[in-house]
């Protein structure tokens, strides 16, 4: 594939533009491959793309149902830390944010990716309590945070009313190298450079049944709206539909699914260049390079399948941010949308092996999965390759919640739910 440079643009220019080729190739699907992945959401494609060149694993299919990067991955609001409380989950998001750091140059693709900070916000004495608490955990972790004043905070974030009438802004955490990056970009980043390396990127294609005729009822096959598809290895990563998938396999799975919603503004001019997370009052929000507010809220209190917005949540997500931040008031809010997530007991996510020989999961990212892409999917990509996790990646595996070994990550999780 050509690569994308200046020259490359210039050149192009010279042509109107008309010479680009594809970003990714869309193959016929084969009728076998060594593994195939299923969901082409930033964790199913960086798994691939890490299995390809990490691990010279190149007879790999990602196959969608939809289109890549259609699910959460494209419908989320983008921030990206590392400041978690335990030490494994430090592990993972630091790995990650480490390799967002030089994504764009690795993969030929300009992700966006931005540190612009990100200041957890504390407004009850027990939320400064927790904040403190990961503060001291992130340096045990080597993970570059602060605990900051209500001062420093209004420093970092000027509009912020540091006296709200509910819940005065007592402090905060804040992640100077956290930041947000173009979600659809991270998906289309690896999208084209695992099809470079000879992945074959199967969009449109749903899976619908999964056979066990190989040894001891192992994987042999997948059934799709495009054809049997023989494999020697399954890795299911397709978030809100875990259970969907793992029901197909004959296994089930300790997530739940709701709906998580975000909304944008009208675009306005620069007037916040930071993440700020309100948790207590369920909101947060960071501006768009467009000048639009991107907001998130709580995740739905039901569980449900539905992947849209509802007028009672701009109404109170919008609500409590206002006491906080009071020129959101002013603001139209333009577009709203949601997204399935799977939640696990302990906030953390599923990565590993299954009960079904030749069958892997990766899932389990609840409200927070994007921040992890990279990390995510180098770590699974080994566990595939190796047959056995990395030492990331092991915690976090299915058997902890038989083994009773949870990662209580409710409170660094920081949206409410
Ligand atoms: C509104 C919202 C805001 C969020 N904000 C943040 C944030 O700020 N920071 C953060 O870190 N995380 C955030 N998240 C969470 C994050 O988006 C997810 O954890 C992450 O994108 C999950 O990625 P994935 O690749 O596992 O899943 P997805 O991107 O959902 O990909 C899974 C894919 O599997 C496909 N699929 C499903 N069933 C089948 C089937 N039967 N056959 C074939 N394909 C199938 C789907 O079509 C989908 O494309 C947010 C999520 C939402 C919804």
């Amino acid at each position: 594939m050509a690569k994308y440079s200046a020259f490359a643009i210039a050149r192009q220019a010279i042509g109107w533009h008309e010479g680009w080729e594809r970003a990714w190739r869309s193959p016929q699907p084969k009728s076998r491959y060594k593994v195939v992945i299923v969901g082409a959401g930033g964790h199913g494609l960086a798994t691939a793309y890490y299995l390809a060149k990490n691990h010279g694993i190149t007879d790999v299919a990602v196959v969608e149902k939809g289109w890549l990067g259609g699910g959460n991955t494209g419908r989320n609001t983008t921030i990206i830390r590392s400041n978690y409380l335990q030490d494994s989950s430090a592990a993972i998001y630091e790995l990650a944010r480490g390799l967002y750091e030089d994504l764009s140059q690795k993969l030929n693709f300009n992700i966006m990716f931005s540190p612009r900070g990100v200041l957890m916000l504390g407004q009850t004495e027990h939320e400064m309590r927790a904040w403190a608490r990961t503060w001291h955990a992130n340096r045990c972790n080597g993970i570059e945070s602060e605990l900051v004043t209500p001062a420093q905070g209004k420093k970092i974030v000027p509009m912020i009313n540091l006296d709200g009438p509910r819940y005065p802004v007592l402090g905060g955490l804040w992640q100077p190298r956290g930041g947000t990056a173009r979600h659809d970009a991270v998906a289309w980043g690896y999208a084209r450079a695992a099809s470079d390396l000879g992945v074959d990127i199967i969009q449109q294609c749903e899976v619908t049944a999964i056979d066990r005729n190989g040894p001891g009822g192992a994987v042999s096959a997948i059934r799709t709206t495009r054809g049997e598809i023989a494999c020697d290895k399954l890795c299911i990563v397709v978030a809100g539909h875990s259970g969907v998938l793992a029901e197909m396999a004959g296994f089930r799975l300790p997530v739940e699914c709701v709906a998580l919603q975000a909304l944008v503004s009208e675009p306005v001019k620069p007037m916040i260049d930071c993440v700020v997370m309100a948790n207590t009052v369920h909101g947060y929000l960071s501006q768009s390079d467009k000048g639009e507010l991107v907001i998130g809220g709580g995740a739905d209190g039901f569980n449900n399948y539905t992947q849209r917005g509802s007028f009672q949540h701009i109404e109170e997500t919008v609500r409590a941010l206002i006491e906080t931040f009071p020129p959101v008031s002013r603001l139209r809010q333009l577009r709203q949308w949601g997204g399935i997530v799977d939640m696990t007991g302990d906030r953390s996510p599923i990565i590993g092996k299954t009960p079904v020989e030749g069958i892997y999961i990766n899932c389990g990212w609840g409200t927070g999965g994007f921040k992890a892409i990279p990390g995510s999917g180098w770590c699974t990509a080994a566990t595939i390759a190796q047959g056995a996790p990395d030492a990331v990646a092991a915690p976090f595996g299915l058997e902890r919640f038989s083994e009773g070994r949870m990662i209580d990550e409710s409170i660094a999780a920081a949206v409410a739910h």
